[in-house]
């Protein structure tokens, strides 16, 4: 018996925490049904895969941005914990609901769970729809002349950009006012899901950030009003704020790919900025529609490296190693500056990304699925299509991936990108009356300048834990019995 058209529509906010073009909650809204907003914290269906650290606390604040703001327009956020399917049905009976609208995800974990739900309630002649809220492209519709999916990226987005500019970018408004049912079920309450660290309290250096809608929309403003001027140019530069900072609202789904896209569009046709920096900041969305893609067409992804060759890569196991490279104290200045940026903010710039990627993997020769493992608990963006597409393209085993033997030289990047130590001296204060001649490697000053620098290499800072030019030959000797 299919349930009265006055029964509520739960609306189930996953990776989607905004209200602008959000599809999922305007299809409840034209159903003219009550609505239920719900958010399930399912660390079970993800596997290895569930929440990292640095993800919760950001998603605390999320939640907090999301429930205000449904609130604003009429409606309760309904806060549940436990295996999403199970969790569903029970508020489905609890609610009496007619319908349940999502939008969708393409976690590989995530399809199957969705697919299993959607049957499930169907098969119970309740509404189930899903819909595409965090793509442009979603990953079957892009294919080659022969119907494939693409493994390089400048074709895939040629092809992309093509079909996106053939047809209307639809958007959803910002809805004013919603109904909520009579009666709600009972809401888990936020603080006791314990999201944030409190001792130690490690999200101090986290405070800059806003997640939430509102967050979201400032950063891309900002970031179009002005960096993206010089984006072309500066993205590279660690210690200049010349990137959106828009990756973690992203991931939350606090601001839609679509809106972006018409945002840098009508930007463009008031001529406020150029058509080759749009197209360049475009195109690195792109990269994000890319690794969506690659994902869903290789589940595997996050495990398994994508050119299978790869399979018989002779990695080392080395704990202390690791270990150092974690913690930032490899003594590669522009290493350590990144990793510690990533533990005191959540975020490291993405030619850092590049670097310390390339340092586990070729001068360390520790697998990247532990680089990709860190880097999931302590990205406030830790995003598994991005993670393990970016992963593996650093470590040579991706698709369209850098080659394996493009070695970074960390000294060299560390010249070119932060020629002054900016950010070097940023993130690594014991090297911060180092002259710039010697900051990207310490080890080589003279004794006069360590001492007036106020640095003891092996007390103040780390000698290095590898050197350079054997690390490159013995990747290269490795990477030779795969080849
Ligand atoms: C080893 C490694 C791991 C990474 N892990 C993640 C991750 O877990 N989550 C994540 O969002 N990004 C990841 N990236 C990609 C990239 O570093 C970040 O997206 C970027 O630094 C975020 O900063 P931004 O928002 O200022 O980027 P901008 O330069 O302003 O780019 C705008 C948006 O485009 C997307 N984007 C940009 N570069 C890439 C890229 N190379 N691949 C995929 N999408 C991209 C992001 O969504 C980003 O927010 C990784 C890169 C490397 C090398």
């Amino acid at each position: 018996m299919t349930a009265s058209p006055s029964a509520p529509a739960i609306v189930w906010f996953r990776q989607d925490l905004r209200l602008a073009d959000n599809p999922a909650l305007h299809a409840a809204l034209k159903s003219g049904r009550p609505i239920l907003p719900v958010y399930i914290l399912d660390n079970i269906t993800p596997g290895e895969w569930k929440m990292g650290a640095a993800s919760h606390w950001w998603l605390h604040h999320s939640l907090e941005a999301l429930a205000k703001s449904l609130k604003a327009i009429g409606l309760p956020l309904i806060l549940k914990r436990g295996e999403s399917g199970s969790v569903m049905n029970t508020l489905v009976k609890e609610s009496g609901a007619g319908a349940v609208y999502w939008n969708r995800c393409y976690e590989p974990y995530a399809t199957v769970r969705d697919a299993t739900i959607k049957e499930n309630l169907r098969a119970d002649d309740i509404a189930a729809e899903s819909y595409n809220a965090s793509l442009l492209v979603e990953p079957w519709e892009v294919e080659n002349a022969q119907g494939n999916h693409f493994k390089v990226f400048t074709p895939f987005w040629r092809r992309a950009v093509e079909q996106l500019l053939e047809r209307e970018m639809k958007t959803f408004p910002y809805p004013t006012k919603a109904n909520a049912p009579a009666t709600l079920p009972t809401s888990d309450v936020l603080d006791e899901w314990k999201l944030l660290p409190t001792q130690p309290n490690w999200a101090e250096g986290f405070a800059h950030w806003t997640p939430g809608e509102k967050g979201a929309e400032q950063a891309l403003l900002a970031f179009t009003d002005s960096a993206i001027r010089y984006y072309r140019v500066e993205r590279d530069f660690p210690a200049q704020e010349s990137t959106s900072r828009l990756s973690p609202h992203l991931h939350f789904g606090e601001i839609s790919p679509r809106l972006i896209w018409k945002h840098v569009y009508h930007q463009l046709d008031a001529e406020r900025i150029k058509p080759a920096d749009a197209q360049k900041f475009l195109s690195e969305v792109g990269w994000r529609e890319f690794s969506y893609s690659l994902l869903y067409h290789f589940p595997a992804l996050p495990q398994k490296p994508f050119q299978e060759k790869f399979a018989a890569f002779p990695w080392e196991k080395n704990d202390k190693a690791l270990l150092a490279w974690q913690r930032g104290m490899t003594g590669y200045p522009i290493v350590d500056a990144g990793m510690r940026e990533l533990w005191q903010t959540g975020w490291m710039h993405n030619r850092v990304r590049m670097i310390v990627a390339s340092f586990l993997t070729k001068h360390l020769l520790l697998p990247w699925q532990e680089g990709a493992k860190w880097f999931w608990d302590t990205l406030l963006d830790a995003d598994l299509a991005n993670n393990s597409a970016s992963w593996q393209w650093v470590a040579g085993s991706g698709a369209d991936a850098a080659p394996y033997f493009r070695i970074f030289n960390p000294i060299l990047q560390g010249e070119k990108f932060d020629e002054k130590g900016e950010y070097i001296r940023r993130f690594v204060p014991e090297l911060k009356n180092m002259p710039k001649e010697y900051i990207h490697a310490p080890w080589k000053a003279p004794e006069w300048i360590l001492k007036q620098a106020k640095v003891v290499i092996g007390k103040d800072y780390p000698a290095p834990i590898v050197n350079h030019e054997m690390a490159r030959d013995r990747a290269l000797e490795a990477y030779k019995n795969i080849k």
